[in-house]
């Protein structure tokens, strides 16, 4: 998907997703200060998101500072790293 699309279109059941429950999250608060409808709180250092009163305007989302680094963003830059390799070895021959 592409990037800003992401950043635009996610929700705070994609930073769950994304972010929280793949470790990457470092409990900032930034999500929390974000939201526009109070859906977050942080417990016990992490993002606790309410589902329903989450209004899917992917603000959490576009500022956490961690959501770029979740996997499928990391493997498309793996891929790009491994085509650049890959061109370069090519240029060698
Ligand atoms: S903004 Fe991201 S890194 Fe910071 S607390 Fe929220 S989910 Fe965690
Ligand atoms: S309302 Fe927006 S900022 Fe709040 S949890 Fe939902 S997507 Fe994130």
């Amino acid at each position: 998907m592409d990037l800003a699309q992401r950043g635009t279109e996610a929700c705070g059941c994609d930073l769950i997703y994304d972010v929280i429950n793949q470790g990457l999250c470092m409990g900032c608060g930034t999500c929390v200060a974000t939201c526009p409808v109070r859906a977050i709180s942080m417990e016990y250092g992490k993002p606790n998101i309410d589902r329903d009163l989450c209004i899917k305007c992917g603000a959490c989302y576009a500022q956490c500072p961690r959501s770029f680094f979740n996997f499928d963003v990391m493997n498309q830059f793996e891929a790009i790293g491994e085509a650049i390799d890959a061109a370069m070895l090519k240029g060698d021959e």
